[in-house]
This record gives structure tokens, sequence and C-alpha cells, in this order.
């Protein structure tokens, strides 16, 4: 078998650009999906997916591990958030690929499923102590287990006390609501210094959030190691980081004990699979990044189905992105919390080409999808200056 194109597709997923691969083969019918979104950045990608094609044309798509090297190694660069991105997407397509090919689900290649179900997490918010307990019933009430929400506001290098009593009254009032067996998540979004970290994670222990995410940027594992010695709740990390080479000194410096590689940033589901092993060896677990779109979902459940030190997945709830779940065929369901094993071979989910052609991205400047990406890069201290959001 040889890979015959690599194409990336763009669509408009409501609230993110999705980038979507398509790898095509020469036996009639069988090509394979993966997903390569990154906010702000979609056509970068796509522009790098088609600078790959060339790399591994005529290649068997089958040599995963193959391909995966040759991306990764020629061309001299070692690679960033662009690059991985693309070698991940083009990666989920492989696995998809074999899997069809094998008739199989990807888990079963990566050595049959370790577990029953996948539990899944997703986000809610809110602007006032009383919003947020209400959002947070709103998604018990249907189902979840397990909910995120990002806790704290811009915060200085140093900082006074009235975000920190605004932060403790907000996580109170959904405690208080939601009771003790639903499991909170905190995403302090990498805003925070680690002396300020250190300051809102002791004000959040008595509520027990299940994790601290990124309570400072990742990029200087030394100076986030002092957060997680000096709290008891675990800390989360890892969104932002890429390969093995990019959590080692996270488990070497004992900075976190749940690593979240993205199945669409961080090397596919070949390296996602590989950083998990690695934190085996440090009792660390994975709860794996998705904001991202059905594509992303299904490529991070045939990992976890795998990975005895698989915590929480984290995906958007399907109810408030139905634009998204739009665009593909079969997206995988979530009932009570979880989703099960899909039986279908590969990822399971397929693309709805023409439903993507029917929502093309809109680069302009009043699009909700780029508005975000704005958001997301946007934001300010009080004093004008540019915040990490
Ligand atoms: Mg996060």
């Amino acid at each position: 078998m040889k890979i015959t194109a690599i194409k990336p597709i763009l669509a408009d997923g409501g609230h993110r650009i999705f980038v979507f691969v398509k790898v095509e083969t020469d036996q009639p019918g069988l090509f394979g999906w993966g997903e390569a979104s990154v906010e702000g950045k979609p056509r970068a990608v796509a522009g790098c997916i088609q600078d790959m094609e060339p790399m591994i044309m005529g290649e068997d798509p089958t040599r995963i591990e193959y391909c995966w090297q040759i991306l990764s190694r020629s061309g001299f660069w070692r690679m960033g958030i662009i690059g991985l991105s693309a070698i991940s997407g083009i990666d989920q397509a492989l696995w998809d690929i074999k899997g069809k090919e094998l008739g199989k689900p990807i888990y079963e290649l990566l050595g049959g499923r370790a577990r029953d179900k996948v539990r899944v997490y997703t986000h809610f918010g809110g602007a006032t102590p009383e919003l947020m307990a209400q959002d947070a019933l709103s998604k018990v009430a249907k189902g979840w287990t397990a909910i995120k929400t990002v806790p704290v506001p811009i915060t200085g290098i140093v900082d006074g006390p009235r975000g920190l009593r605004q932060a403790e009254a907000g996580l109170r009032a959904v405690r208080e609501a939601v009771g003790e067996d639903i499991d909170i998540l905190l995403d302090l979004h990498g805003r925070l210094t680690p002396q300020m970290a250190i300051q809102y994670g002791r004000v959040f222990e008595p509520y027990h959030p299940l994790f601290l995410e990124e309570p400072c940027q990742a990029e200087n594992p030394d100076a986030m190691a002092p957060i997680a010695r000096a709290l008891v709740t675990p800390i989360a990390t890892g969104e932002r980081l890429f390969t093995r080479w990019g959590f080692r000194e996270i488990l070497e410096n004992k900075a976190a004990s749940v690593l979240q590689p993205d199945c669409c940033h961080a090397g596919g589901i070949s390296e996602v699979r590989k950083i998990a092993t690695m934190a085996e060896v440090y009792y660390a677990g994975i709860a794996p990044h998705n904001p991202y779109g059905p594509i992303s979902t299904a490529a991070c459940v045939q990992v976890d189905l795998v990975c005895p030190n698989f915590v929480i997945q984290e995906m958007i709830d399907p109810d408030t992105a139905p634009e998204a779940q739009e665009l593909v065929k079969d997206p995988l369901p979530v009932v009570n919390g979880h989703i099960l094993p899909p039986t279908k071979p590969g990822l399971g989910v397929e693309i709805d080409e023409a439903a993507c052609a029917r929502r093309p991205p809109d680069f302009s400047s009043g699009n909700k999808a780029n508005t975000m990406a704005r958001r997301y890069y946007g934001a300010e201290h009080p004093d004008g200056g540019i915040a990490d959001s």
C-alpha cells in the first residue's frame, strides 16, 4: 500500500477553526482521518501539512513509526506547535488507515483495552459564584461526573487578596452545589507566577479539586516544581508541551503528577502513548488535553483505553458545540460521563466532507472562532500590559 495524498481540510467548528487531515492511499476507498487544530494558526498548520506531503508520499502508510521518524527528523529543524500539530494529525490518520486495513479499532493494535470505558470531563463557568454553581449543576444534571473551570482572574506577578477571595467564593459555591461525589478540576491557564499559584492553591485545597492545571507556564519546570511541593492538590500540565522530550523535565523535576499531552500537538497517538508510558515510571497519570473536535476526541479515546495510568479525558460538551458535531458522521456518544470503546475499525469516526465544505472558515474579524483566537492572545493587566490569558 502507498500514500497517494495528504490533504488539510479546514472547517469552522463554531468554537474553533478545525484543521482535519485526510491521508489517501492507492487502495480504493481506504483513507484515514486526523485532526491538527491549533487556535489562531489554522492556515500555518494546513501549510505545514502540505509541506510534509512530499516527505512521505509513496511510503507504506502502515509503517507509522517509520513515517513519523521521517517527518520528525527530516529537514534539519526540530519542530514546535505548527510542525508537531501537522505530524500529530498525519499520525492519527495513519493509525486510522492501519486499523481500517486490519478491521480493528486502534486500541486493539496498541495492546488492547486496559479498561472498559473512558471517563470524560467538560467545562463550566460563570461570572458570579451563583452563576458558576448554576452552570456546574446543569452539567451534573446531564450526567457529567467531573467538570472543569478557570477559577482565577488575570493576576499580577504579586497580587493582593481580592482575586483570592473571589476565586474562593466561586469554588465554595460550586462545591456546596454539586456535593462531594462530583470531581471539580481547576485550570489556572498558566496565568499565575509560582508565588501566586501557591497562594491560590492553598485557598482551593479545602474544596479538594481533583487537580490544579497549569499553575504557571510549563516552559520552566524548575519554577513549577516548588508549587507541586507546596500543595497537596496534584498538579497537571502539558497541553503546551511536545513529545517525550518536552515532558522529560516535568517528570524529572516532579513538577506535575498528571500529564496532559494533546493528541493534536504532542506527536499524535504514537507519541502520547509513549509519553504515558514514560509517566508510569514516575507514578504519574495522563489526562489528555482536548478542547478540539470529534476526531481529536476519538484519537484520545483510543489511547486512553490502553494506558494503565489514564486518569480522565477532556472534551467539549457536545451540546454546546452542535456545529462541531455536524462535521462528522458518527461522533462518539457520551453516556453518563463516559465514552464506551468504539467498535468500528480505525478511529471509529468519519469526517463528513460535504458538511466541512458547507462550513468553510471565515478569517474575517467578525468570526466567532477568530474572535476567540484574539481573546486567547489578548488578555491585559489593569495597567494595559499584556498578560498570559
Ligand atoms: Mg488547560
